[in-house]
């Protein structure tokens, strides 16, 4: 029983953090150098990681590097990946290594520089449950602290269809289980499930393997109607700065919604460099080395259906978008699903979940992140990386890292910084003012 594991500890904090994936990570950043605040953030995992089992050879970061922990709120920060290089001796080599994106494993390695650097943060210890008297109650598998506030940064989960679901194992498995699961595959048949960047890069490694790795066949299936880029052009960009996220924030709910499903490619395409990298592999395997039957491109389908088959391998059934009626069948031995990721459970908050508002299957927000709630004004529970359908699609992205963790410490710290100047687009309608034609 975790109750009788926890002991008391006469700790109080005012910040208590759930959670150290990069969103929480930032705040704690933020948050070192003001230590009249108070604070402890506590993760499950024994030691730092990013995404690490899905840390495939080769992949990059898909925003800027200045979209680190802190630099877009706090340039001057000892926790910028400036600082990171700066602090390991290689900033003259990574300038000269001129890589055209930040490789993740490089990024990752910088998050798990700026963890280890700050005190404030403690691992191995999984937050049981969250209780409210007056102030937080914060049970962990090790002892019970108190807060005047809770940020919760649980992020995300691997998310599989039900058709797969029940069939998870060794030779089914989430792309997040890639680097330890899709191993020995050489000579078989595989199917990479899923039109986003995780499954391009699952498919790419899979066709780039050599000699007795590479896999006998490789099929992909999306979806969407085709493998389609991310648009990481400028005005497009701009929806992943402060004001629009405001902005975002003041629509109503069905403006929110339309807004996520029409623009889902600013945020879930796949990169252009992974696509070139694909197709050129493909043109080389069936031009250049005589392998035509490596690859299968199925986009525009839907999996409908898992069946085991009789040999150890696995039948899938797919319905295509547009003729609905003509179902194909699949043999693989292996299915890879890369099917996304859905907010992480928040279990933990289950002693106080009935006095906290909802919006949809979110937590409803104020303009802080803070969660709508019955209990004191002075008391706030944030969170991080929860409310896509409140804030956009910036909201799970690196891109408002550190202006989100800003807008929390601000209101912790009882200030308001200031904002970096808006988008040159007028986003909002200025009801009332004439707007100048042609002037
Ligand atoms: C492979 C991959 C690559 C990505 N690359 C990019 C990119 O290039 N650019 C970009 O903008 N976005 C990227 N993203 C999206 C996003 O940046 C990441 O998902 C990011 O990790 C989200 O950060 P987070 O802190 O919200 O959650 P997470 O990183 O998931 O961290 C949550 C943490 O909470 C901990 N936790 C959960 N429950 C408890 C508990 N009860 N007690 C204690 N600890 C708990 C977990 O152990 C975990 O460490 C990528 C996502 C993936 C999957």
């Amino acid at each position: 029983m975790g109750h009788e594991k926890a002991t008391p500890d006469s700790a109080h904090y005012r910040c208590v953090g759930v959670g150290v994936g990069p969103a929480n990570l930032s705040l704690a950043s933020l948050l070192h150098s003001r230590p009249e605040v108070r604070n402890l953030f506590i993760d499950r995992k024994e030691s730092f990681g990013w995404h690490d089992s899905q840390q495939i050879p080769g992949t990059t970061l898909q925003v800027s590097m200045f979209k680190d922990l802190v630099s877009l709120s706090d340039p001057k920060s000892p926790f910028s990946f400036l600082a990171y290089l700066h602090d390991q001796g290689r900033v003259y080599h990574f300038l000269n290594a001129q890589f055209d994106d930040v490789p993740r494993l490089e990024f990752r390695n910088y998050l798990a520089w700026a963890s280890r650097r700050n005190e404030n943060i403690v691992f191995g210890e999984v937050v049981e449950e969250v209780g409210f008297d007056g102030v937080f109650t914060v049970r962990t598998d090790r002892r019970t602290v108190t807060a005047d506030n809770i940020v919760v940064g649980v992020g995300n989960q691997p998310w599989v269809p039900v058709q797969g679901r029940r069939h998870l194992g060794a030779t089914q498995f989430h792309v997040n289980d890639f680097m330890t699961s899709a191993r020995n595959l050489g000579g078989k048949r595989v199917v990479v499930v899923g039109g986003g960047q995780s499954g391009a890069e699952a498919f790419s490694d899979l066709i780039s393997r050599s000699g007795a790795e590479l896999p006998r066949r490789v099929s992909w299936i999306s979806r969407r109607r085709n493998y389609f880029p991310i648009d990481d052009s400028p005005f497009t960009n701009d929806y992943f700065m402060p004001d629009h996220s405001d902005y975002f924030y003041s629509l109503g709910a069905e403006a929110r919604a339309a807004f996520n499903a029409q623009h889902i490619l600013t945020s879930d395409g796949i990169s252009e460099s992974t696509l070139r990298d694909v197709y050129q592999r493909i043109y080389v395997h069936r031009f250049v080395e005589g392998n035509p039957d490596l690859v299968g491109l199925h986009p525009n389908r839907e999996v409908v259906g898992v069946e085991a088959g009789a040999a150890g391998d696995w039948g899938i059934t797919v319905r295509h978008n547009d003729k609905p009626d003509a179902l194909e069948h699949f043999e693989a031995d292996v299915v890879v699903w890369a099917t996304g990721f859905r907010p992480a459970a928040m279990d933990f908050l289950a002693p106080i979940a009935h006095r906290l508002e909802r919006h949809g299957d979110e937590l409803r927000i104020d303009e802080d992140y803070a969660v709508c709630w019955d209990g004191p004004a002075d008391r706030s529970i944030f969170v991080q990386n929860a409310a896509r359908g409140q804030r956009g699609l910036a909201d799970p992205n690196l891109s408002l890292n550190a202006w989100r963790s800003q807008r929390i410490a601000d209101r912790l710290c009882g200030v308001r910084s200031d904002e970096q100047l808006a988008s040159f687009i007028e986003w909002s309608t200025k009801t009332g003012t004439n707007v100048p034609w042609g002037a």
